[in-house]
């Protein structure tokens, strides 16, 4: 089947620091996510999954190789086209980066009001259908302090997913809720994004939710190994 990837990485380096402390991170990352996969990226602390995903994001910049997001190059992209990209990125933390002094519904709403001109009116109902989708339609007007870790979490999923994006970058979405709850989380992910047709890169220790991903890949130590290893490699 002939589908263009949403993302499309070639021969990506990155570094961090300057002169004698510069440090190579990533090493020649290859990598196509397609419309609707989800993709598992595993691996050890501090082998530059975060660093990948904050590239894929637009949340930093390409300094070696090729990253295309729908076919936009973002290797010396202006900040205008990475401000526009990551307006179609949902992305989800491992803390759920909630406001305190909103509640579930406005913490949702501001992500739709960010995005476009749309009227209150439709930004409110959306925000409310979502919550809904989420199982959350009785905490509408909760604020997150009265609300469990996997509750707030399925907040941070409503906010990703409401302006219905092509992608979403999670980062052990999963870290900190218990087993039943990191396991309701990502079955919550799974379902809206194949309703919606949405691709999730989701970066996991968690051996127990593997089998929702269409494909894993794991980095190590900088290095992308095993695009479409199965999931006994990694247990
Ligand atoms: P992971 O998400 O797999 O734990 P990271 O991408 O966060 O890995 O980090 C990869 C490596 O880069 C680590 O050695 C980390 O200490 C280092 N690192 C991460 N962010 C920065 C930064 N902003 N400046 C310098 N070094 C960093
Ligand atoms: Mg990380």
């Amino acid at each position: 089947m002939e589908r263009q990837p949403v993302v499309t990485i070639k021969n990506l380096n990155h570094y961090y620091g300057k002169g004698a402390l510069k440090r190579q991170i990533l090493h020649d990352i290859n990598l196509e996510i397609y419309p609707g996969e989800i993709v598992i990226m595993t691996g050890p602390s501090g082998s530059g999954k975060t660093t990948l995903l904050s590239l894929i994001g637009g949340l930093r910049s390409v300094q070696e190789g090729s990253l295309t997001f729908l076919e936009e190059e973002l290797y010396r992209a202006s900040q205008k086209k990475l401000v526009s990209l990551r307006q179609k990125i949902g992305y989800i933390f491992q803390a759920h980066n909630l406001l305190g002094f909103l509640t579930a519904r406005q913490n949702v709403q501001m992500a739709v009001e960010i995005k476009q001109s749309v009227s209150q009116y439709h930004a409110v109902n959306r925000s409310i259908t979502m919550l809904q989708a989420v199982g959350l339609g009785n905490y509408i007007n909760y604020y997150p302090e009265n609300l469990s870790g996997g509750q707030k979490q399925r907040i941070a999923i409503a906010r990703a997913l409401v302006n219905n994006p092509p992608m979403v970058l999670a980062d052990e979405p999963t870290a900190a809720l218990d087993k039943q709850s990191g396991r309701d989380v990502v079955e919550l992910m799974q379902r809206l994004a194949k309703e919606q047709g949405t691709s999730i890169l989701l970066v996991t220790h968690d051996n127990r939710i593997l089998d929702i991903a269409d494909r894993i890949v794991e980095m190590e130590d900088g290095i992308l190994l095993g695009d479409n290893h199965n999931v006994a490699v990694n247990n």
